[in-house]
């Protein structure tokens, strides 16, 4: 059971994990492809046709959101679309100011570089990494105390397409030297079905309509969680039905996996039963909050926040986290009186 209840959990974290290797083959290549995000596709269409009309390299783009939601998808559908290539590393990768120059001095003309989680990027890295953003050069210091020498290398165009999952954390100096900045929001259960199908079509993976939908309503809003779970009822279907993805193989499934109706794993369910039971509801600070359950306070902030804020069951305020109704009623408990439901009534998304 305590293996079972592991095991759900696991499944439904966004970042990624050894078992997603194989996720880029489910990626999609063309913007035409990439589902949902309307927005931020719409602008995006502008910015890179407009970027191939004057034949200049794309502006540097920030794009930020919650893990599993599509940035380094994204990103390899910027490289695709100007027809360049793209380099792939992060900011813990890159620890000192010569790694980055390496990277840098090999891009080649109009190249996309991409760094992942760039908020982790070191003072050092980042003060090497401004005049490459603005001017597309190098500098470089050659040797010591008064005879040091400044020199200044040319760099190709290129574009940086960075990806954080909070923009909040980037320095002001490196945020202003983005021209475009994209926020990916979690996606709709009507989204995710359609991604869902999309990669069952890949996968060869027989798939009903319904089916897709008992998945898309439990992955928490990720595309990632998505393709995981379709993955993993794939096998259940195989092994235990006919082989075809039903609403029957996902129900069974899902729930020998542990998977709460709404998609909810232990981390979120213990997030909520810690505030109403420890704090009265809220609300309490987010350190508290982290210190009470023994998790990273980042943790709670980037994986399971986004989904508790979109599903109605957390708020945010300037005092703290609070709960509301609707969480005491997911958990099967009595909400206080001063949180009775209003009379507009507070919808979840499903
Ligand atoms: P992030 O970089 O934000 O953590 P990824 O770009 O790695 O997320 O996306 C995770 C997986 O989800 C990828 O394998 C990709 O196939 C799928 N995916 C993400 N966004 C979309 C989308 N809009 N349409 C279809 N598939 C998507």
């Amino acid at each position: 059971m305590q293996e079972q209840a592991l095991y759900g959990a696991k499944m439904m974290q966004p970042g990624l994990t050894a078992a997603d290797s194989e996720e880029n083959n489910l990626r999609p290549q063309h913007l035409e492809d990439y589902i949902g995000q309307e927005k931020v596709k719409q602008n995006l269409k502008i910015y890179l046709e407009a970027a191939r009309r004057r034949g200049e390299a794309m502006d540097h783009v920030l794009l930020y959101g919650p893990p599993g939601l599509g940035k380094t998808t994204l990103a390899g559908i910027i490289a695709n679309e100007m027809g360049v290539q793209i380099r792939i590393t992060s900011g813990p990768a890159i620890e000192k100011p010569g790694d980055l120059a390496a990277l840098l001095t090999n891009l080649q003309e109009g190249d996309v570089l991409f760094i992942d989680e760039i908020h982790r990027l070191s003072r050092q890295v980042e003060e090497v990494l401004y005049p490459a953003l603005e001017d597309y050069a190098l500098d470089i210091i050659i040797g010591k105390g008064p005879s040091a020498q400044s020199i200044r290398i040319n760099l190709p165009h290129f574009t940086l397409v960075g990806a954080t999952t909070r923009a909040g954390q980037l320095t002001g100096p490196l945020r202003d030297r983005f021209g475009v900045l994209l926020k990916l929001e979690l996606y709709s259960p009507d989204e995710l079905a359609r991604i869902i199908r999309r990669s069952a079509g890949i996968l060869d993976q027989p798939i009903t309509p319904e089916g897709a939908y008992e998945l898309a309503k439990r992955s928490r809003g990720t595309p990632r969680v998505a393709n995981r779970f379709l993955k993993r009822v794939r096998d259940f279907a195989t092994v235990l039905g006919d082989g075809v993805i039903d609403e029957e193989v996902c129900l069974m499934a899902l729930r020998r996996m542990d998977v709460d109706e709404l998609g909810l794993d232990e981390l979120d369910r213990s997030l909520l039963r810690a505030i109403i039971e420890m704090y009265g509801g809220g609300p309490v600070g987010l350190e508290t909050l982290a210190a009470a359950l023994g998790e990273e306070a980042v943790t709670l902030e980037d994986l399971s926040e986004p989904y508790l804020m979109q599903m109605g069951f957390l708020t945010r305020t300037p005092r703290g986290r609070c709960v509301t109704h609707l969480a005491y009623e997911h958990l099967g408990m009595r909400p206080p009186e001063h949180l009775a439901p209003e009379e507009s009534g507070q919808q979840t998304m499903f």
